[in-house]
């Protein structure tokens, strides 16, 4: 099946890199928010982005131009029914997806792939509220979309190959590398991931270390780019936390349990960079730890 119109529902942080990488790949886009406010400002977003790409030479302003004409918006979520793929990206709540795919269900065609960028919820349970569980799947981009070079795709129980191929595809030409998941809680990035920056909170909880002794370990005495608490807090506590909950109820093994002073900082509102407070204190020249 061809791909020509990609729709993505959600304009948000996710949602217009999502927009960004797919109109540079030559697709056509239109971009559902809930109002043209939240629409303008990602159409500002992705202006901004792709001049930054522009100024240092990764493309050129002809291509910038015509990727930016290829993308339209809208608040009717009904007109994506003109998309050929349509990739839910909307707020991290079931409700709110449940609403979502079933407003789409009618407005859309019987071949449209159904794709959700959720970062835990059961690609399967939401394939079922559609009439197409087997032209549904997961494509979970990484964050910030322009620049992470990996896509997570899931497939729920009921995908069917064709399905799997347009979800590669699509990867492929957008120029990212595809990694295939079975559908289990938090996919492999975040499965493997938010356990390890859970732990560096159980080191730091007991006491074993200060923030800047885990995170200076785990850069230098394993290459990582970033310390773990440095991590935990561009990633948001509140959305470790999240994993780690899905984890735990999903998997049902203790070995998940989120650790409380973890707990303890989201309760706090300390949530990391987006509030400028979590591990480290970013309302200085330069962070300074917490504890
Ligand atoms: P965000 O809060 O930046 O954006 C969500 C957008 O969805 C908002 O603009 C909101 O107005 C819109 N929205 C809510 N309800 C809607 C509706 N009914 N119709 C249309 N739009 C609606 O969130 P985000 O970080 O972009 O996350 C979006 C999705 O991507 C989530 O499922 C999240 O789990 C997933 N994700 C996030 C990350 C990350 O690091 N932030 C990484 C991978 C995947």
């Amino acid at each position: 099946m061809e791909i020509g119109k990609i729709g993505i529902v959600g304009a948000g942080q996710m949602g217009n890199g999502i927009a960004h990488v797919s109109a540079m790949a030559g697709y056509d886009v239109i971009l559902n928010d809930m109002s043209d406010d939240r629409l303008e400002k990602a159409l500002k977003t992705i202006e901004k982005n792709t001049a930054r790409q522009v100024a240092s030479g990764k493309i050129s302003e002809a291509d910038r131009d015509a990727a930016m004409a290829r993308i339209s918006t809208t608040p009717n979520i009904t007109d994506l029914g003109v998309a050929d793929l349509i990739i839910e990206s909307a707020t991290e709540d079931e409700a709110v997806k449940r609403k979502i795919f079933t407003s789409l269900v009618p407005a859309i065609g019987a071949d449209t792939v159904l794709a959700s960028n959720t970062s835990s919820i059961s690609i399967t349970r939401l394939a079922s509220i559609t009439d197409r569980p087997e032209r549904f799947i997961g494509i979970h981009f990484m964050n910030p979309v322009p620049v992470m070079e990996l896509v997570e795709i899931i497939r729920g129980i009921a995908t069917e190959d064709d399905t799997f191929e347009v979800a590669k595809a699509y990867v492929a030409r957008i120029g990212k590398t595809s990694a295939v998941a079975e559908d289990f809680p938090a996919f492999m990035v975040n499965r493997i991931l938010l356990p390890m920056i859970n732990e560096a909170v159980y080191t730091l909880y007991e006491g074993v270390g200060s923030v800047e002794a885990i995170d200076t370990a785990m850069k230098l005495g394993a290459n990582h780019p970033m310390g773990p608490l440095q991590l935990a807090d561009f990633i948001g506590l509140d959305t470790c936390l999240s994993v780690m909950q899905v984890l735990y109820d999903g998997l049902a093994d203790s070995k998940y349990r989120p650790c409380p002073l973890l707990v303890k900082y989201v309760e706090a509102g300390w949530l990391g960079r987006k509030t400028n407070r979590g591990f480290y204190d970013y309302r200085g020249e330069t962070p300074v730890p917490t504890r």
